[in-house]
């Protein structure tokens, strides 16, 4: 079997360069005779590997001075619990923008710590949509304000970043983080697990604006606790370490393909010459809102979805894979983030157009 267009929503491909170069170093990383998942986390030669790493997300996302860089286990999911714990600081309140399976747990889970304001929700109609922002009314007594970047399952995705004033901003980025620049400072705390765009899962990534860390509520567990790592350097336990060099790797190839700049016109292109390959047609079509669309999860259905199974059996066929949608959604998706070539949106669309002009 050749290597397949991986259109996995996560944990999803990754470029071919980094897989290929972690093999080569595999069992001998940079002469220290040894693998990197066998280096002690406190050598030199392992630093060296978690500078790069950090080094290099620092500068993709010319993170500003006054934040921290963590690189914490638990994925995404335990960020939904380590936010409020964290971030409450005396208040008894955040704002949750609704939009998605996703926000759904993140909401549900800081239920447990704090009175939670749904300040807006996409549910009714099954989530198509993100909100503009002359729909927010935000809390200006909140402690923060949780937004979901990317919907991964239902493929909506902020095309703006919400005016929240003095309340920090805090946004779940797992799938699109690195996919186009983005202004950090606007943020408080940016999460994302690694899965879908950076690395292996289990890594999550956290950026933190420095005054945010500190307050934590007295009964936070030392490892949900953000000062604990931000003092031990991620490093309070041992770290998840094959993962970071891996996300390292990641990091190097998107400097050299140039960057966030150009690696979100690549992106662009890709999600809009797939989109339009369903709007011309009537055969396929889209569930969400044209505003609203995410360039990293592209959902459609069939007009007859007795042809689905048909579809993604020649699909595979064709070395196209994991286009199952969402139950919640139905039909198929096409998750196209960073290491999905623009070649692999390509065979996609040519597949569309040949199996509507074969069933349509
Ligand atoms: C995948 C995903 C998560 C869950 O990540 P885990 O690492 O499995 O906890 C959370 N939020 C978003 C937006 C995701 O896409």
């Amino acid at each position: 079997m050749p290597r397949v267009y991986n259109f996995s929503a996560g944990p999803a491909a990754l470029p071919l360069e980094v897989l290929e170069r972690a093999r080569e170093e595999m069992v001998n990383h940079n002469d220290s005779g040894m693998s990197v998942m066998e280096m002690s986390h406190r050598g030199k030669e392992f630093l060296a590997i978690f500078d790069h790493a950090e080094t290099g997300l620092r500068d993709l996302m010319q993170i500003p001075d006054n934040y921290k860089v963590l690189f914490l286990q638990g994925g995404a999911s335990s960020q939904f619990a380590m936010v409020p714990l964290n971030l409450l600081r005396g208040k008894t309140g955040a704002d949750y923008i609704h939009t998605g399976m996703w926000s759904k747990k993140a909401i549900a889970e800081a239920k447990r710590y704090c009175a939670v304001n749904t300040v807006f929700s996409s549910e009714d109609v099954n989530f198509n949509r993100v909100p503009r922002a002359d729909e927010l009314h935000l809390d200006t007594n909140a402690a923060y304000c949780h937004m979901t970047f990317n919907n991964t399952i239902f493929g909506t995705e902020f095309h703006y970043i919400p005016d929240t004033g003095d309340v920090p901003l805090v946004t779940d980025a797992s799938s699109n983080i690195l996919s186009r620049p983005v202004d950090v400072s606007r943020f408080g705390l940016i999460y994302a697990g690694a899965q879908k765009n950076i690395g292996p899962s289990g890594l999550a990534i956290v950026i933190i604006r420095e005054d945010l860390v500190g307050s934590a509520v007295d009964f936070t567990p030392t490892m949900f606790n953000y000062e604990t790592h931000v003092k031990g350097n991620s490093m309070f336990n041992t770290p998840p370490t094959y993962s970071i060099y891996i996300a390292g790797l990641v990091f190097e190839w998107l400097r050299k393909k140039g960057g966030l700049v150009e690696i979100e016109k690549i992106n662009i292109r890709k999600a809009d010459k797939l989109y339009s390959c369903i709007d011309k047609s009537g055969f396929y079509s889209c569930p969400t809102e044209p505003e609203s669309r995410s360039r990293m999860n592209v959902p459609f259905t069939l007009s007859d979805s007795g042809l689905d199974e048909k579809f993604l059996e020649e699909a595979k066929a064709a070395g196209l894979v994991t286009l199952k949608g969402h139950r919640s959604v139905g039909g198929m998706r096409a998750s196209i983030y960073n290491a999905m070539p623009e070649e692999g949106v390509d065979a996609l669309i040519n597949f569309m157009e040949e199996f509507e002009r074969k069933y349509g």
